[in-house]
């Protein structure tokens, strides 16, 4: 059987923290919007969750930090790296009205951002998973297709498909969007969530050929990371990452004794970094579906949030002011790629365990130089002119 759903303006696919947000700026600007997801509403994914300022920026602009806070997420006001005999702890300094770090799990900050698109006038689907697009005869994308739990088919026209739908994006495949610059680094992660963790914000620790970190979280947890060569860290869980934090000085070995250790570690076998070509006719991409880059960096969701905002922007201008497709979208892709090229650098080397003691500082620094550089390009955004809220 066959469903036919009402056209969309746009459709959005994947209902996490690069969609969700694009499609509640989107509904918030008095687009049509239709958002979907194979996934569950609340469920969790492969990921830790560590936000940079950035994201926290984002999700104070558009009114959502209280709800992350109300949920109980800990402000983190301090980080700690470590790296070779020394310790260097940093404290938060208030910029551009983001005055601490937060990391939500995703079964918070994912439903806190569907809510959002929700409350905006996007209607929401879980349950479907998209299979392809459809196109026109010019071959410009017209809608998707797809299949519901219930065994239909699902077809959706509308004007413009976003792909938000992670690494193994479908509708980045769909369109064959070219991978325009991959990294060479592959590290494999493993964490948990230990629970009474003596810590005071985030932990980074380097040591040649591996690393290590806490970031605390809801529900009085403490999430607790483990990186290295996959190589290395074969297939995860408690015993490598004991292991690897043990190389680590400082006393997170003891600490870790003394909290409740997780039942089970989740384990990210790693993939290269890559920027795929992010827009084409009646399509766009945004978040890991366009742009990935290894975990260490802490920097995927700050980056889907940011890039959920500048994409949201080119198709209102698009959609709703007129502006041409090409120029709109190919000027999201250029300050996308512009933002991003410095952090997919360091990031590569950082997690490529490419460094010695000595060199780490400066690519901390290089990395830090990159996150500074994109957190003032979205604090000074323009505000999008006539904001139209809830259309009735
Ligand atoms: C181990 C690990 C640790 C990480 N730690 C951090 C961190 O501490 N800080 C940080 O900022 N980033 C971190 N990241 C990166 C972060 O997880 C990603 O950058 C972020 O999840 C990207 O969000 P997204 O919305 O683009 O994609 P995703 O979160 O992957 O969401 C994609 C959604 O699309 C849906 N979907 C996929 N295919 C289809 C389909 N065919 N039809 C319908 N729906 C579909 C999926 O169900 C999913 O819900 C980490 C990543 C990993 C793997």
């Amino acid at each position: 059987m066959s469903r036919i759903e009402p056209r969309y303006d746009v459709v959005v696919v994947g209902a996490r923290a690069a969609g969700a947000a694009t499609a509640h700026l989107l509904a918030r600007h008095g687009l049509r919007v239709l958002l979907v997801d194979r996934s569950r509403y609340g469920a969790d994914t492969l990921s830790t969750h560590a936000l940079m300022r950035g994201g926290v920026l984002q999700l104070t602009r558009w009114g959502l930090l209280d709800q992350v806070i109300d949920a109980g997420t800990p402000a983190v006001r301090r980080t700690t790296f470590r790296y070779a005999d020394d310790l260097v702890p940093i404290t938060l300094k208030e910029s551009y009205g983001v005055e601490a770090l937060y990391a939500p799990r995703r079964t918070v900050l994912d439903p806190i951002l569907v809510d959002a698109a929700m409350a905006a006038g996007a209607d929401v689907r879980f349950g479907i998973a998209v299979t392809g697009v459809e196109r026109d005869r010019h071959r410009r994308v017209t809608g998707i297709i797809g299949r519901a739990r219930s065994g239909e088919t699902v077809r959706v026209a509308t004007r413009i498909v976003v792909g938000a739908d992670g690494i193994r994006s479908t509708i980045a495949d769909a369109v064959d969007a070219p991978y325009e610059r991959v990294g060479k680094s592959i590290a494999t992660v493993t964490y948990g969530y230990w629970t009474g963790l003596e810590t005071d914000g985030y932990e980074w620790n380097f040591r040649p050929n591996a690393a290590s970190g806490v970031v605390p979280t809801n529900a009085g947890q403490a999430c607790v990371f483990a990186s290295a060569s996959p190589h290395r860290m074969g297939r995860g869980g408690l015993g490598p990452l004991t292991r690897i934090v043990a190389e680590t000085p400082g006393d997170l070995t003891t600490r870790l004794a003394a909290a409740s250790p997780p039942a089970s570690l989740r384990t990210f076998t790693g993939r290269p970094g890559y920027l795929r070509r992010a827009w084409g006719e009646g399509w766009a991409l945004v978040g890991d579906a366009g742009y990935f880059k290894d975990p260490l960096g802490a920097h995927g969701l700050t980056d889907a949030l940011r890039d959920a905002e500048l994409l949201a922007r080119a198709i209102v201008a698009v959609l709703r002011d007129g502006a041409g497709e090409c120029d709109a979208l190919s000027a999201y892709q250029a300050s996308r790629d512009a933002l991003s090229t410095a952090l997919f650098e360091v990031t590569d080397v950082i997690a490529g365990h490419r460094w010695t003691d000595a060199e780490i500082p400066d690519l901390l620094l290089r990395l830090n130089a990159a996150m500074a550089d994109e957190l003032e390009a979205l604090a000074t955004l323009p505000p999008l002119p006539a904001l139209v809220h809830a259309p009735c």
